[in-house]
């Protein structure tokens, strides 16, 4: 019988490595022993330099990669392949060029088992809760980047994920579609309008921690591990929305 606490474990990543072959033949070593857990309903981000691992860490947790040893587990059960109630959001969007927006974001219920009619509904929907009504039957190719990046959080947000991975989401992005993007998808969290239960997300970008993660994570490199966990004391979601606790973000 679990007992309370550990019914609230989403992921639990034990003494976690992975190294990859390089091109000189030799493994090299990207990730050293990481141990990390994730609760239902925490906010969690990531930082860490560029080459430190992050990607290949959420590839563990969304079953992309295996680890090399060390054991990661998702509800308990040993992740092989990608677990249900996890999905992604990748850095450089990964959308399927020959379809559309709304195919693509039904590719995301792929593994679910909801029939036609349920599936068109829910990718709709997601598909307005983003802001790209109107857009269902473009092609990637016809939409900016930061509507591609819009598709592929549609896609991740239609199965309404227990844990949602984004890596670097707005990175790909020029400085000011990131911005509005950046803003709507806090807004939409702040809110309560986003759903989902928990989150990991690598960023860079300090604003985005602060106004989003209850816990922010410091990554070394070579190899990546934690390194440090700070835990963020600030006022529930939703009172972060007061322009006074905004404008004190603004200015970090
Ligand atoms: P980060 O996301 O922190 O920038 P990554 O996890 O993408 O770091 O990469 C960490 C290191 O692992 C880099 O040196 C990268 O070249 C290497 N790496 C990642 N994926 C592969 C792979 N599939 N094959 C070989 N090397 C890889
Ligand atoms: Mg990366």
């Amino acid at each position: 019988m679990l007992d309370q606490a550990d019914r609230n474990l989403l992921v639990d990543i034990r003494n976690v490595s992975r190294s990859f072959k390089k091109g000189s033949g030799n493994d090299v070593m990207v990730l050293d022993d990481v141990d990390l857990s994730i609760r239902e309903g925490e906010i969690v981000g990531l930082l860490g330099r560029s080459g430190s691992g992050k990607s290949t860490l959420l590839r563990i947790i969304a079953g992309l990669i295996a680890p090399s040893s060390g054991e990661a587990k998702c509800r308990g059960s040993v992740i092989q392949g990608p677990p249900l109630g996890i999905s992604m959001v990748f850095q450089s969007f990964a959308l399927f060029p020959w379809l559309t927006v709304l195919q693509n974001v039904e590719l995301g219920l792929e593994a679910q088992d909801v029939d036609r009619s349920e599936r068109r509904k829910r990718a709709l929907a997601a598909i307005d809760l983003i802001g790209l009504d109107g857009f269902e039957n473009a092609y990637p190719k016809e939409l900016s980047g930061g509507m591609r990046q819009r598709v592929g959080f549609a896609r991740a947000l239609v199965v309404h994920p227990d844990l949602l991975l984004m890596d670097e989401p707005f990175s790909a992005l020029d400085v000011l579609t990131a911005e509005t993007l950046r803003t709507d998808m806090i807004d939409l969290w702040i809110e309560g309008r986003l759903p989902i239960k928990s989150v990991l997300i690598v960023t860079h970008n300090i604003e985005e921690a602060v106004l989003m993660c209850d816990r922010i994570l410091i990554f070394s490199s070579n190899p990546g591990r934690v390194a440090q966990e700070l835990r963020v004391d600030l006022p529930h979601p939703r009172n972060r929305l007061d322009p006074v606790f905004r404008q004190l973000v603004d200015n970090i």
